[in-house]
């Protein structure tokens, strides 16, 4: 599979990914490798990943807590601490090897040790191969505000080995396929027909769908770097979702919600908006539910949670001016962003989603 230029840095697939990997760091003659993990990744990849690496740089692998909870700066304090106790020095590099939470955590981390060392990213969710893996964002949570402190900062390359995702928890491959189905509602209406019926998904059907994932996000990203125009698009579904997500954590009596399970009802909804703004039909709109409804429980967003979730939408960070700013699509595989709405339309669309 050809590697997906992004900016700055490749994504490389299976087997030449492994190949430019090793040619990477023999050309790089780093010092010494700190592979960092946490206890999924550890178990489950790390072991077939060491097989495929072939390398006389001494290999020192990093263990943390896994899970968004420890995605904290007392994590990075904790893998500072260790990098220096194992000897790092500048022509150390680090490999996250895991899910969004370590190539996050791991890149960040990398991008302030001795004022920044390399990293590499190999992602091994599917959510942090199609999404974490474009757009060069590191960073960490700051008590409940998710992402708060980081960096824009790329890695030297990714690698991408889809049959890390054989272990992977089904709940977990559900989360990366929202934002697969994402980027065909907002950028390619063929890519989306490809999940109106996943029956006949095989691993090499998986991959090529991968692919084509990270290369609809990349190339928004290439367009919009700064994030002031196109980039926004990505945010389908998230305006609602993020506030839908916020909710749920707030309140335990709620079931803890995966981000691209909150996602996926964020885009039912931001979905109707668009129907109810006549930028996509009915059939549209049913499709759309349909298929995401297949994929998706239906979430316990029972009447008396709608508007205190609608006042969380106060706080989302992509608000200009005091106003709420929805990406909606345009049909299906084209999106118009910087849309606001009323609040009655916003609740409508709840009601849409809860009947
Ligand atoms: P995660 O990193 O928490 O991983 C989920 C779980 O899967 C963990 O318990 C992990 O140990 C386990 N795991 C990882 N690989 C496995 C495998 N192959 N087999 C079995 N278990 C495995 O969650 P995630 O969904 O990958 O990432 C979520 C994070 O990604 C969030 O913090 C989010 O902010 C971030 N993110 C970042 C970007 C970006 O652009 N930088 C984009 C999207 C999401």
């Amino acid at each position: 599979m050809t590697p997906i230029q992004a900016n700055g840095y490749q994504v490389y697939f299976h087997e030449s990914g492994y190949k430019a990997l090793v040619q990477l760091l023999q050309q790089a003659n780093y010092s010494g490798i700190f592979i960092l993990v946490d206890e999924g990744s550890h178990e489950y990849c790390l072991p077939s990943f060491l097989a495929n690496l072939p390398t006389e740089i001494p290999i020192e692998i990093i263990e943390f807590e896994s899970g968004e909870a420890h995605k904290n700066l007392h994590t990075c304090l904790e893998v500072w601490n260790a990098l220096s106790e194992l000897g790092a020095d500048r022509k150390s590099v680090i490999i996250n090897l895991g899910g969004g939470v370590v190539t996050d955590l791991g890149g960040f981390v990398a991008s302030a040790f001795k004022r920044g060392i390399d990293f590499i990213n190999v992602p091994t969710t599917l959510l942090a191969m199609v999404d974490a893996s474009i757009g060069g964002k590191n960073g960490v949570d700051l008590g409940a505000l998710k992402n708060q402190i980081g960096v824009i900062n790329a890695p030297k390359m990714v690698l991408i080995e889809p049959t890390f995702l054989e272990t992977l928890p089904q709940n977990e491959m559900r989360s990366g396929l929202a934002e697969m189905l994402k980027h065909g509602l907002i950028y390619d209406r063929a890519y989306w027909q490809e999940f109106l019926d996943l029956s006949a998904l095989d691993f090499d059907e998986l991959t090529r769908l991968i692919y084509r994932s990270i290369e609809i996000k990349n190339e928004i990203v290439l367009q919009d770097p700064t994030e002031n125009g196109i980039r926004k698009a990505l945010n389908f579904g998230h305006t609602i979702g993020h506030a839908i997500e916020s909710y749920f954590l707030e309140h335990p009596q709620k079931p803890t919600l995966l981000h691209g399970e909150a996602i996926a009802a964020g885009m039912i909804i931001e979905g109707f908006m668009a129907w109810r703004k006549n930028l996509i039909s009915p059939t549209e709109l049913n499709e759309i539910k349909a298929v995401i409804s297949d994929l998706f429980e239906p979430l316990p967003i029972e009447a008396e949670d709608v508007l205190p979730i609608m006042d969380l939408l106060i706080h989302d960070k992509k608000n200009e001016y005091g106003q709420v700013q929805f990406a909606l699509i345009e049909g299906i595989g084209q999106v118009i962003i910087n849309q606001t709405a009323e609040k009655e339309e916003i609740k409508e669309a709840f009601t849409y989603y809860r009947t």
